[in-house]
C-alpha cells in the first residue's frame, strides 16, 4: 500500500533496545530508569485496582488528579488553571502531543520544530497533512536562534513546538527565551506546544522556565508533561496537557476518540502521591544531578568528550576522538563491540550536523553506570 509515513521506520529507541538485548549490552539508549518509582505510588496503584477503580475514568481524567495538577501548577509556576476546563489527563505525553497537533493543525499548515527534536513530533504533523519546518538549534550549546525561528514563520505557520529541558541535549530555556517566543507569536494565529516532560529534572539550581509561568504565552499554548519521567514509571504511560479552556475543548474532541480516557488505577495512584508526597518531585533535581555528576566523573579518562547537561536525563558525548563513523554506524558498532547501547543524535534531525555526537541515558543505578563506563573507558 501507499505509505502515509514514507520517512518513518521503526523508532530508534526500539531498534537500539532490541540490539542491546541481542548483544547483552548495558542499555543506555532508550530513555527509561532501571529503578522503580516510590513504593507509595505502587501501593496506591494496587490499592486502586483492589478497590474497584477499574472501569473507564472520566474522559478528561479523574477530578482528584486534575485538582492536584492544578494545585501543583499554581504552586510551582504561579498560574491558576481551572481543573475542570484546562487540564486533560492523557495516555502519556505522546498521546497529548498527537492530540494537540491533530486538534489544531490543518492540512497545509506549517509547524516549526527545533532540531534535534523528539521523534514523534514530525509523524504527528505529517499524519494530519501539516508540514514540519525544521529550524536547527545552535551548536555547541543547543540554544535557540530566535532570528532563524522568526525567519521561518510564514502566513501558514500554525504552531511552534518547543521542549525544555531538552531531549536529547539537556539544554534549558531562560526567561528570555519565553519572552522572545511570546514576542514572535504576539498578534498572530500561531499556537505553541511546549513539551515539558522533564520539568522536574533540571540542575545547578536553575528554575524550570515553564510556559505556564508566562501569562501571555500560556494563553496560546498546550503544555504537555509526563508522570512517566517524574515518577520513574515510563511504562505506565500517563501524562497530561494544560491549555486554556478553548484550546482544551478542541484538544478533548480528539482525545475522546483517540483513547477516550487514560488507565484509571494509575490516575488514582498519581492523585494519591501528588497529595501525600509532593516532596518527591521537589527532590528530583538533586536526585538526578547526582547521577549526572557521577556518570560524568566515571567518563573522565575516556576518550569521549562530554557536552554540558542542564536538565533531562541524557548525556551527549562527542566520539570523534574514537571513530570517524557516522553516529548510527558508531552506535551499532558500540553495542556490538563495547556492549553499550546509545542513541545516535541524527535520529532527532532532519539534516544531521557534522558533529559526531551520541546520547547516553543516565537514569540508571550506580552499578549500571559503572558497568557501562568501564566498557566506555576501554575504547
Ligand atoms: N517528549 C519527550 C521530549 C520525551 O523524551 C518523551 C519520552 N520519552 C516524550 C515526549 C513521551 O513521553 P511519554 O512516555 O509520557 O509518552
Ligand atoms: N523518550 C524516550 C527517549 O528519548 C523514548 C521513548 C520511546 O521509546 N518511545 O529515549
Amino acid at each position: 500500500i501507499e505509505t502515509k509515513l514514507p520517512k518513518v521506520g521503526t523508532t530508534i529507541f526500539t531498534v537500539m533496545s532490541q540490539l542491546a538485548v541481542q548483544h547483552n549490552a548495558v542499555n543506555l539508549g532508550q530513555g527509561f530508569p532501571d529503578f522503580d518509582g516510590p513504593q507509595s505510588l505502587r501501593d496506591a496503584l494496587a490499592e486502586a485496582m483492589n478497590s474497584g477503580r477499574n472501569q473507564y475514568a472520566p474522559m478528561t481524567g479523574i477530578p482528584k488528579l486534575r485538582e492536584q495538577i492544578a494545585q501543583k501548577t499554581e504552586r510551582l509556576y504561579g498560574r491558576k488553571v481551572n481543573a475542570d476546563t484546562d487540564i486533560t489527563v492523557t495516555s502519556g505525553a505522546t498521546e497529548a502531543i498527537f492530540a494537540a497537533v491533530a486538534a489544531v493543525v490543518r492540512p497545509g499548515d506549517e509547524v516549526i520544530v527545533l532540531d534535534p527534536c523528539y521523534d514523534c513530533y514530525e509523524p504527528a504533523i505529517d499524519l494530519v497533512g501539516g508540514r514540519a519546518v525544521h529550524v536547527p538549534l545552535s551548536l555547541p550549546d543547543f540554544s535557540v536562534d530566535w532570528q532563524r525561528v522568526k525567519d521561518a514563520i510564514t502566513p501558514r505557520t500554525r504552531m511552534i513546538m518547543v521542549n525544555s529541558p531538552h531531549n536529547p541535549s539537556g539544554a534549558v530555556f531562560s526567561a528570555q527565551d519565553l519572552d522572545t517566543l511570546a514576542a514572535l507569536t504576539r498578534d498572530t494565529e500561531i499556537l505553541v506546544l511546549s513539551d515539558e516532560v522533564y520539568e522536574h529534572i533540571i540542575f545547578d539550581g536553575l528554575p524550570h522556565q515553564s510556559v505556564l509561568r508566562h501569562a501571555e504565552l500560556a494563553d496560546r499554548s498546550f503544555v504537555v508533561s509526563s508522570f512517566g519521567k517524574t515518577y520513574h514509571c515510563t511504562g505506565w504511560k500517563v501524562g497530561y496537557c494544560v491549555a486554556p479552556r478553548t484550546l482544551s475543548a478542541e484538544f478533548r474532541k480528539v482525545h475522546q476518540y483517540l483513547t477516550f480516557c487514560t488507565f484509571s488505577p494509575a490516575q488514582w495512584a498519581f492523585a494519591h502521591v501528588l497529595e501525600h508526597d509532593p516532596q518527591h518531585y521537589l527532590d528530583l533535581p538533586a536526585f538526578y544531578q547526582e547521577k549526572r555528576d557521577h556518570f560524568r566523573d566515571l567518563l573522565q579518562g575516556s576518550r569521549f568528550q562530554l557536552l554540558p547537561v542542564r536538565g533531562a536525563y541524557f548525556q551527549l558525548v562527542d566520539y570523534s576522538a574514537i571513530s570517524d563513523k557516522d553516529d548510527l554506524n558508531f552506535c551499532e558498532w558500540l553495542v556490538r563491540e563495547a556492549g553499550v547501547a546509545a542513541i545516535p543524535v541524527s535520529a532527532f534531525y532532519e539534516t544531521a550536523p557534522a558533529a559526531k555526537i551520541i546520547r547516553f541515558c543516565f537514569a540508571k543505578n550506580d552499578k549500571t553506570l559503572a558497568d557501562a563506563a568501564e566498557r566506555l573507558r576501554a575504547l
